[in-house]
């Protein structure tokens, strides 16, 4: 049994008049973590475990964090996150009622990295939250049921961090011959490894990151991602922080659903009506979700007011 579920495809009846062409909202926002990171680790925890890992390890405070807490648990397996300082009191709380082990270190994400990585022992599974060909897999079972659902989009909107999701939904239509369908792959301003990699054709690392969307936060992203971008269409977007929030808030009002910027960033474009996405007439969007934002932050994100996440 996959730790995922079969998310449902609804059309958007909002976007789709406002854009004049039909918009269809792939909702991994309704995950049991909250987002599609447990399609690719839950099938990245569950083939350790076949393997004989006794513990999963995992370095993020975010959503891939919780996801391998989460598939931890449903395995009973126990799990230990270490997280930097600056992980958010929310974050922490998360991850521990999911019945991880929280160990906090260091002051950036790299330390606190290094620190998981040196506890990983001989039965060990340490897991990445984008750069896994398992995790690929996992991810590319979202294209699956697109495919099952009867609907064929004209493009893919997903937004990239570390470009995990790109890279499995990119598997997916590869495994159901929809390679002529394009990804449009969306970051913040701020946060865009991808768009700067593609503009380098090489991998290239950002000094630092100043977007909010904290889940697209990847200074780097993974070779597979793109790779891709060499063998099918792929189209980078950059969008504004402003934009990725008032389109969650948009979003909130339209679909009761709350996300994260890193989420809102792929609808943003849709909601302003984006010139790049004026040649299709089918726009799937991935609705990636996220947890680590509630109300209260949208709220003061959206007025400019600081966030005091402690
Ligand atoms: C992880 C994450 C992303 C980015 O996914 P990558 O695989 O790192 O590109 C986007 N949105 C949300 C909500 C996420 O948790």
């Amino acid at each position: 049994m996959p730790l995922h579920i079969e998310t449902p495809i609804v059309e958007s009846r909002p976007l789709s008049l406002s854009s004049g062409r039909c918009i269809l909202l792939k909702l991994d926002a309704l995950q049991p973590c909250g987002s599609f990171k447990i399609r690719g680790i839950g099938l990245a925890c569950s083939t350790h475990r076949e393997r004989g890992a006794q513990r999963f390890i995992s370095s993020s405070g975010g959503n891939a964090g919780l996801a391998v807490a989460y598939a931890g648990r449903m395995m009973s397996v126990p799990v230990t996150v270490v997280v930097p300082e600056t992980a958010t009191a929310r974050a922490k709380e998360l991850l521990r009622q999911e019945n991880a082990e929280v160990i906090v270190c260091g002051d950036s994400w790299q330390e606190a990295n290094d620190h998981a990585l040196s506890l990983v022992g001989p039965s060990d599974a340490f897991i990445h939250p984008f750069d896994d060909p398992l995790l690929w897999r996992g991810h590319a079972t979202l294209i699956n049921e697109v495919v099952k659902s009867g609907w064929v989009p004209d493009a893919i909107v997903l937004s990239v961090g570390g470009g995990g999701l790109l890279a499995g939904v990119a598997e997916g239509l590869r495994r159901h011959r929809w390679d002529r369908i394009p990804i449009i792959a969306v970051e913040t301003d701020g946060a865009a490894s991808f768009h700067a990699a593609m503009q380098a054709g090489e991998i290239v690392e950002l000094s630092r990151i100043t977007s909010i969307a904290t889940s697209l936060g990847a200074k780097r992203v993974c070779h597979k991602a793109l790779e891709w971008t060499t063998v099918r269409p792929v189209q980078s977007l950059v969008v504004s922080d402003r934009s990725a929030i008032v389109a969650c808030q948009r979003f909130l009002d339209d679909h009761r659903l709350l996300v994260e910027p890193a989420c809102g960033a792929s609808l943003a474009p849709l909601y302003e009506r984006r010139p790049e996405l004026e040649r299709f007439e089918t726009v799937l969007v991935v609705v990636c979700g996220g947890v680590t934002t509630t109300f209260e932050h949208i709220r003061h994100w959206a007025v400019n007011e600081p966030i005091d996440f402690h």
